[in-house]
This record gives structure tokens, sequence and C-alpha cells, in this order.
């Protein structure tokens, strides 16, 4: 899978990689689409752009998806129009965004993006400029200055995502030799891959959650730098790097973006205390997470809720055991470890992803839920039942199952336990006698032989 995705294929041709300055034109006859697979909301508002005299196009992910015969998100369209000529043509329309601004169009619950064409920083007119800044690194912090089409597309990330579609021409314009790395599956920077990821390091994950969405190979020179680079996701602000995130695991292509981000070093960044844990426990992590998100994978296939919490939940999980002990050696009682361990592990966390609040929360219930699971004597696996995260708590447990945790039987025990009747509820609870372990008051006392607890690749520690 990796081989094929890192796949690299030689052009056949002399291709030119970099911008052109005049675009190849697709005429109808030579490409694919259609102009009535797009929203006819996005091509109305290109209609009428143009007939105020404007330049309008479909752009970006939506054009790319449609000749993958991928069903797009949503609609971009990009215009010489600057926000306020734009908000003038539509009552509909809301001008938002700061470090983008764009214009929403809205048609009940659908919304268009129109943006403005822009153009990429003129480094040496940098110094006095109110409109962009980059810090030392390289870093755009803001780009609001506007451009001309062709400067639009240099400044996009690959080339895949270059391509405007006129649907009134019908005709596609090609300034990054996009429809040739659509055709050999490419994800290809465009321009000197080393700067455009020190222009904005988060086209590293870009580059990663494209090649797992559309099953590309990564160019090789858009590859080669990653590693090195990767590292430079520290400085990205964590909100972004949330939303970021999001993206990447509820893509329904979690499994595969997670090994390319572990393969090409941008795990680290990400997750760090998760990256030492999969060093340290390299089967055990690496089977808990890939679980998780082949589960989550599943889900967002079949059309399922899922919720960042309990992924959230299973990346940083790992990453508890080896605090919780620490915590011990250092004098704290079992229990009061384990959730300081998972409070410093959110908070260190957030540092990276700001994972907010109503994300945080339930992971905290999630994990001391796994506490209290193993706990069912007397009423206490009825009120655990009731539990509104019950749900979530069980899934959880049978992730750590999966991944080789010894706990007993404890999730075929809840499994049964789901599905009886009350009075076989009552013969369960009853035989469980010395076996449950939350008939002490206070922190329980393992009464296992320490083989048991050993998870699969020798002990993630309890
Ligand atoms: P999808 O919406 O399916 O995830 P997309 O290609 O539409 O994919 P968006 O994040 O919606 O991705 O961005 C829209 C377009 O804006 C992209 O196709 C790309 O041309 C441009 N773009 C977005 N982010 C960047 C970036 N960090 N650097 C350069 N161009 C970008
Ligand atoms: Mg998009």
């Amino acid at each position: 899978m990796l081989k094929k995705l890192f796949q690299s294929f030689r052009p056949p041709a002399r291709v030119q990689h970099h911008i052109r300055t005049t675009p190849e034109v697709i005429n109808h006859s030579q490409h694919s689409l259609q102009r009535h697979q797009f929203s006819r909301h996005a091509v109305n508002i290109v209609e009428r752009l143009q007939s105020a005299g404007y330049q309008a196009y479909l752009v970006g992910g939506c054009v790319r998806d449609m000749m993958l015969g991928i069903t797009p998100k949503d609609f971009d369209v990009a215009t010489s129009a600057t926000p306020e000529q734009i908000r003038a043509e539509f009552r509909n329309a809301r001008v938002i965004g700061r470090r983008f601004k764009l214009v929403h169009v809205h048609f009940g619950r659908e919304i268009i993006e129109v943006a403005t064409f822009r153009a990429n920083h003129p480094v040496d007119e940098e110094e006095n400029s109110h409109q962009s800044s980059r810090n030392e690194s390289g870093r755009i912090l803001r780009d609001n200055v506007y451009g001309t089409l062709e400067e639009d597309a240099q400044r996009r990330d690959f080339t895949i995502n270059a391509l405007y579609y006129d649907p009134v021409s019908e005709r596609i314009l090609d300034y990054a030799n996009g429809v040739h790395d659509i055709r050999n599956r490419l994800i290809r920077l465009i321009g000197d891959p080393t700067q455009r990821y020190q222009e904005d390091p988060v086209r590293m994950l870009r580059a990663v959650r494209f090649a797992a969405k559309l099953n590309f190979g990564i160019e090789k020179h858009t590859v080669l730098p990653i590693r090195q680079l990767a590292p430079m996701l520290r400085e990205i602000p964590a909100a972004r790097l949330f939303e970021e995130s999001l993206k990447l695991f509820l893509s329904g292509h979690a499994a595969d973006t997670f090994e390319m981000l572990v393969d090409l070093q941008l795990f680290d960044p990400l997750f760090p205390a998760s990256a030492q844990a999969l060093e340290e426990h390299p089967t055990y992590t690496h089977t808990l997470i890939s679980q998780a998100l082949i589960n989550t994978d599943l889900r967002v296939r079949q059309g399922k809720p899922v919720t960042p919490a309990f992924l959230f939940a299973a990346l940083l999980w790992p990453a508890l055991p080896g605090r919780a002990l620490y915590l011990q050696s250092r004098g704290m009682p079992p229990i009061p470890a384990m959730n300081e361990a998972a409070h410093e592990l959110i908070f260190e966390q957030c540092q990276r992803i700001a994972i907010p609040k109503r994300f945080t929360l339930p992971i905290r219930e999630i994990w001391d839920m796994q506490e209290r699971l193993p706990r069912r004597s007397g009423k206490r696996a009825d009120l655990l039942l009731d539990n509104p995260r019950f749900r979530a708590g069980y899934d959880f447990l049978l992730l750590r199952e999966s991944a080789g945790e010894e706990t007993d039987d404890l999730g075929q025990w809840w499994t049964d336990y789901q599905e009886c009747n009350e009075s076989e509820r009552r013969e369960m609870i009853r035989e469980l006698g010395g076996r449950d372990e939350g008939t002490g008051a206070g922190p329980r006392k393992r009464k296992r032989s320490p083989s048991k607890r050993r998870r699969a690749d020798g002990g993630a520690g309890e």
C-alpha cells in the first residue's frame, strides 16, 4: 500500500512542473466534465460574475474530484472581482475571514465560497507591505494580495488543485500540468517544494491527506523535503492544526493517512506523546490506533456519525499508562496517578492541537469509564449501562482488547450483559463473586497474576 502511495512516475516527455504564463486549454471534447454535474448555484454565480465583466471559474477540489469521478464536498469559485464587488452582485453574500478574505454566497443550506484571485508574495517588496507578511522562516502569516488568474494558479498548493473550469465555455484552464498529474495519479507541489512547505508547513499534511483520499502517489520531489521539514508543524497555530487533523482523520481514509504520517515523520509534531508510545510499544500502539482508525473509516463510509472525542481518546491512550506509572513511581496512588496523567496528557496535546473542551471532556469520560467497567457488583453494572457515555466506553474497551490488552474477557461480559434479560443479569452479577474488582472500597487490588496484565508487545503497563 505504502509503496503504491509513494510511487513516483517518470513523466513521459519533458513536463514543466512550474507555472505557465499561458494555460493549456482543454476543450469540451477533450475532457469528461459536464456543466450540469456542478452545483447549479455555483454555475449561476460564475455566469453572473462573467456577465458583470469579471473573470470567474470553478476551481480547486471540485474540478479535481469531478475529473476523478468523485462527488465534491463543496464548490469553490475564483474570480477577478474583489470581495466588495462580489458582494455588490449578490444579495445573499457575506464577506468572511481574516487570513483569507472570502465571500460566502448562501443558497438555503448550500454555501458557495467565492474568492478573489490572489498572488504569491513578491519576496523583495515585503518589507513595507501591509497586505502581506512572512516570519523569519519564510512562513506566510497574512496574504490578502490580489492578483491575476496566472498568479492565483501559482499560489495554489498542488498541480491537481490548480485547474480552472469555465462552465460557460466548458473549457478547463491548466497552468501547472494538473491534468497530466491527475491522469498519472500524482500529488505534486507547484514550484519549489522546500520553499512551498516553508511558506506553509500545513501543505505537508495536505499532501498526505490528498494522497490518502485520492489513492495517489506523492511525486518524489514533493515527498523528499517532508521528513526534514516536518518539525516546522510545531509553529502552526494549534487551532488550525485541530481543523486540519479533523480533515485528516474524518475523511474516510484515516488508516492510510496515519501510516503515511508516521512514515513521513509528521505524526511526531502532531502527537508527540503518542509518537513516543509508538517507539516504546510499537505493536500495541500501532494496532490500537490503526484499529480505531479502521473502525472510524468504516463508519464514515457508511454515513454513521463519528465523534472526534473517541478518535482523540484512542490516539492518546497508548501514551497514558507510561505517565501514570511514572507518577505512581513518585508515590501517587494508582487512581489519582491515572487522573493526573490524563490531565497532563490532554493539556500537553492541546498545545499542539487545540482540542476544544466539548471534546476533551468526553475523552476523559471515555478513559474514566475504562476504570469503571471492571467494577460491576451490586447496582454498578446497571448504573454504568445508564451512563450516556457507556456506549463509547464499551466500544473503547473492545478496541483495547482488539489491540491485545488483557481484560479477562470483560468486553464479552458486557456484550452478554446488554443482551440479557433482567433475571439473567442478576445471575451474571452473582456469578462474578470475587472476580468483580469493585467490591472493595477505594482503589482496587488486583488478584490476577502479573503475567495476565501484560500487553501484546510486552506490557504497555497498567
Ligand atoms: P477538499 O475540500 O476536498 O478537502 P480542496 O482542494 O477543495 O479539497 P480546500 O482546503 O477546500 O481543499 O482548498 C481549496 C483550494 O484552495 C485548494 O484546492 C487549493 O487550490 C487552495 N489551497 C487550500 N489550502 C492551500 C494552502 N495551504 N496552500 C496553497 N493553496 C491552498
Ligand atoms: Mg474544498
